[in-house]
């Protein structure tokens, strides 16, 4: 048990990964105490947060959602300060008696702050696996020169660090491991015709048959794009080459992920797919804490299904493991328009099959590049955005 409450600043609090983090954080006032949080613009469920909660501050987008939050807690009594913008953002994400930051921002817009974190040496609990495929070497580099401690909390990344050896040092041969086993359900449309695709609605691609999620990840599940970050996130957490990582179809989404060892052992971590779990293995490492998750029925669910991935139908997933392969700029092109075909899909303009040509299109026309400073990696995400934008438009449904 630790002595002194552990200082959370939570970033993207009003997201799915914020909510299950505040959901585990109320479950031990004892050990955790909410230093600040952060939304983009959802502040009614901002400012109830802010009252529960009670932190010191509270970011939001932009000056207009900063006025209405300021407004909405007068009302409360609550003396949360309420700031807004990137600075703002940065600024929480580095407080001096800050001790853990749970990097939950979606998309690119998380990698500054996150980034801040690391640069401020703190426990980073990382959900923002865009903010790590973007820029890989960067965001490694700031991590080790600060002594800053990375928790993964993607639930197959949480589970490999699970199965890995404690004393892991980013080393497979030494620590006798073969090869990483990255669970995939499979998403929405594993079963769907290829032909189909082209007319699957936003509505359908969300409905994830087993975890409830924000919209995007839920269509990255969808194309399996969100395995392909999977892929990269997993290189840069673990340093391991992608030919040593294998994705594994796996419906039911209990085994979280896999190690494989020298000897042929194969370590799993299972539980019920709730990311309660690796949120509260993250937050209390090395302790274990309650995190509301109900206990797995291996019975009740009766049989674990494994197939390969069929790339023809998820063509995203071959689209990370080539961006991996070429290194430098090619994945933060990849994730930034990844992020706009997406977008437009959301938004009834691209039709689902067409988010990996607009993501080909913008990786064939940016010049590649090494990536081992920021300015490169935003320069990237910018140049891809304009071409992947003007991609879509040149497909756009029309209204
Ligand atoms: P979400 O859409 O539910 O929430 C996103 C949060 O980020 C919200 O609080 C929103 O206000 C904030 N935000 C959005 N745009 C922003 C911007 N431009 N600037 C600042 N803040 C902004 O997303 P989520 O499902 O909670 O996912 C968050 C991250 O966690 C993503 O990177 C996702 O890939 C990762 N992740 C999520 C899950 C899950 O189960 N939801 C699982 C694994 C990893
Ligand atoms: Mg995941």
């Amino acid at each position: 048990m630790t002595t002194r409450r552990q200082r959370l600043v939570v970033l993207g609090a009003t997201g799915s990964i914020g909510v299950s983090t505040l959901d585990v954080v109320s479950r031990h006032p004892d050990r955790f105490e909410v230093l600040a949080l952060s939304a983009q613009n959802r502040v009614d469920r901002l400012a109830e947060q802010c009252g529960r909660f009670k932190p010191r501050f509270a970011v939001v987008g932009s000056a207009a959602a900063a006025e209405r939050l300021a407004s909405l807690l007068r009302r409360s009594d609550c003396e949360t300060t309420v700031l807004a913008g990137a600075e703002a953002l940065e600024g929480i994400a580095c407080l001096a008696d800050a001790d853990a930051v749970m990097a939950a921002i979606v998309g690119a817009a998380g990698l500054r702050p996150t980034l801040a974190a690391a640069r401020a040496g703190k426990k980073i609990l990382l959900a923002n696996k865009e903010a790590l495929v973007m820029a890989g070497p960067v965001f490694m580099a700031e991590i080790q020169r600060n002594n800053a401690i990375l928790l993964p909390i993607d639930s197959e990344h949480n589970a490999i660090y699970q199965s890995l050896p404690r004393d892991y040092s980013c080393d497979l041969s030494s620590s006798g491991v073969r090869r990483i086993l990255l669970t995939a359900s499979g998403g929405p449309f594993r079963r769907t015709p290829v032909s189909d695709l082209a007319h699957v609605t936003p509505e359908q691609a969300c409905a994830h048959p087993n975890w409830a999620m924000g919209r995007k990840i839920s269509v990255d599940s969808a194309t399996m794009m969100n395995k392909g970050l999977e892929v990269i996130e997993a290189h840069w957490l673990f340093n391991v080459p992608p030919e040593r990582i294998e994705v594994v179809i796996h419906p039911q989404s209990v085994i979280h992920s896999m190690v494989e060892y020298a000897d042929g052992s194969v370590i799993a971590q299972l539980g019920n797919p709730d990311m309660r779990t690796p949120i509260a293995h993250a937050l209390a490492h090395p302790d274990r804490i309650e995190a509301g998750v109900a206990p797995l029925d291996l019975c009740r669910i009766g049989s674990l299904d494994f197939e390969r991935p069929d790339m023809d139908r998820f063509p995203c997933l071959r689209l990370a493991y080539e961006v991996l392969a070429r290194g430098g700029n090619a994945p933060a092109v990849l994730n930034a328009a990844n992020e706009i075909a997406v977008e437009a899909f959301l938004e009834r303009r691209l039709a689902f099959d067409l988010i990996p040509i607009v993501i080909e299109q913008a990786l064939r026309n940016t010049a590649w590049m090494k990536a081992d400073n920021l300015d490169i990696v935003m320069e990237a995400d910018a140049a891809a955005r304009k071409i992947a934008r003007k991609a879509v438009d040149a497909r756009a449904r029309p209204a």
